[in-house]
């Protein structure tokens, strides 16, 4: 390991006495070690998992490191909650078999695993026609599968075309990002039941409606994250499994070891560069630093202030990703009672204003819980309604989908992602037409000693965990290299 001298000293100062002005700028290049706010080597903006991620790394590496995230806690889109006295994740909580960062971290942890469960039939409701099936990918039962077959085939085939480290050199690049998902599959999909199982997908796997994505962005993400069916399936795809205890406690964990270096409640304001340092101003306080990893959504980066500010490229880009929209609810049941039917608790209907209900249920002998969506437009016109109206409408179509016993919930709780002051919306940043083609490039591109981390910037898994754990091991070698030059 590289010389850490001072460091533990350096940091504990820093965070005593670190109340330099926003002004600080001007001040001569990062300090001498000792100092009453003696300089780190790296801030990291935001302790979301790709945050904490980048600053492990860049600890591993000898780096100092200061974290400074807005939040009372860490984990970002990874959060923490609780059920019917089960702990459970409110954001978050899926791990598939290539997502393998998050893998060996999860073992690194000691966590276990538990299978999504998908035995038996899954219900699916479209166009009022309700339909058993025993596919990975519910929805498939109502629409011919050898079309379905052959859409993935042709979403797969066009994909593979879309190089992940940059899109926008796609060999049709500019025709693919001048349309919409729903433009295209108005021109290419004609069951009216599959269309429907495509918006189904793409809000559950972006939770934005086929009509706010680009075309080219979406067949990124798909290639991203593997392909199509991958992305959609829980049995073999990315949502395999869940962590008993919550997929949150991987933040928790990286954080308790980083320790002092996290500052909660420190939301960040302003970054000011000059030519030998980087002074964050956040409200715990100015920092110095040499360099800088914003570890933000792209939505969130352009509410900073920067001085000099950004180039046209990139502001251009944090102006044009906004955020997916998502409630993510969870409702008990004293068992997953639903299993005697042979049923397996997947719901995917166009008659409920969530897009799929899953069986998440930790235990056979309960209690059964189930986990679903509020995604895209729908998450936007129920996020004006309560909690209590969210669950009376839930409630009510599980007791016409499953059987009686739905009416009678022991828990319930929900979490309202795109009115979370520091997240805006998820699962991730979503391209509409015109904005990657375009912009981009801007996406990794360091500006000045600024990187950027966050899911958003992974050329894999983008949008999920895995993105964001990469996106900061990626943003920690760029800025441990740039610091060693
Ligand atoms: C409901 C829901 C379900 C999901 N399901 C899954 C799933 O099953 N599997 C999966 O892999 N992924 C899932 N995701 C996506 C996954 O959670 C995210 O991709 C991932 O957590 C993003 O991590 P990140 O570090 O890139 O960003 P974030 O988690 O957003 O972290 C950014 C951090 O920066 C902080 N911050 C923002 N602005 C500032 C500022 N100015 N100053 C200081 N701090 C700031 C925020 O508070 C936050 O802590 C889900 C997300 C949600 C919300």
């Amino acid at each position: 390991m590289a010389s850490r001298q001072g460091e533990g000293t350096s940091r504990r100062a820093l965070l005593k006495g670190a109340t330099l002005a926003a002004g600080a700028v001007a001040a001569p290049a990062v300090a001498a070690e000792g100092g009453a706010a003696a300089p780190v080597d790296v801030i990291v903006v935001g302790a979301g998992m790709s945050g904490l991620c980048a600053a492990r790394a860049l600890r591993s590496q000898g780096r100092s490191v200061l974290v400074l995230e807005a939040r009372d806690r860490v984990g970002g889109r990874t959060k923490p909650g609780a059920i019917a006295g089960v702990k459970i994740d409110l954001g978050g909580m899926w791990v598939g078999p290539t997502q393998t960062r998050l893998l060996a971290l999860g073992e690194e942890f000691g966590l276990q695993r538990y299978p999504s469960f998908i035995e038996g039939k899954n219900i699916t409701e479209i166009g009022g026609v309700m339909r058993n099936g025993s596919r990975d990918t519910p929805g498939v039962a109502l629409s011919s599968l050898p079309e379905f077959l052959g859409l993935v085939s042709k979403i797969g085939g066009l994909s593979r075309t879309v190089p992940l480290e940059a899109p926008w050199t796609a060999p049709d690049a500019a025709r693919l990002d001048s349309m919409t998902l729903a433009t295209w599959v108005e021109q290419n999909v004609r069951s009216p039941a599959l269309r429907t199982v495509m918006e189904s997908i793409s809000s559950s796997i972006m939770a934005a409606d086929m009509s706010q994505t680009s075309m080219l962005y979406f067949l990124f993400y798909c290639h991203s994250g593997d392909d199509l069916v991958t992305l959609a399936g829980m049995g073999s795809g990315a949502q395999k499994w869940l962590y008993r205890g919550g997929l949150n406690q991987v933040g928790a964990r990286i954080a308790a070891e980083l320790g002092e270096a996290v500052r909660l409640n420190a939301p960040v304001r302003r970054i000011a560069q000059d030519a030998a340092g980087v002074v964050v101003t956040s409200d715990a306080g100015a920092f110095r630093a040499r360099r800088v990893i914003v570890a933000v959504p792209p939505a969130l980066a352009a509410r900073i202030d920067y001085a000099p500010g950004l180039p046209a490229l990139r502001d251009g880009l944090c102006q044009r990703l906004p955020m997916g929209s998502t409630i993510k609810f969870w409702i008990a049941y004293p068992r997953p009672f639903w299993r005697d039917a042979g049923l397996n608790g997947l719901v995917l209907s166009d008659r409920t204003p969530v897009g799929l209900y899953t069986d998440v249920s930790p235990d056979a002998a309960g209690p059964g819980l189930i986990a679903g969506f509020f995604e895209g437009s729908h998450a936007v016109a129920w996020g004006q309604r309560t909690a209590a109206e969210r669950k009376a409408q839930i409630v009510g179509d599980l007791t016409r989908l499953l059987g009686p016993q739905a009416a009678q919930p022991i828990d319930y709780v929900d979490n309202d992602w795109p009115s979370e002051e520091w997240s805006r919306g998820c699962y991730v940043g979503v391209a509409g037409p015109g904005v990657i083609s375009v912009f981009g490039e801007a996406l990794r591109r360091p500006v000045g000693r600024i990187h950027w981390a966050g899911t958003e910037t992974s050329t894999v898994w983008c949008g999920y965990v895995e993105g964001a754990i990469r996106a900061g091991e990626r943003a920690a070698a760029e800025a441990h290299a740039a610091l060693a030059a």
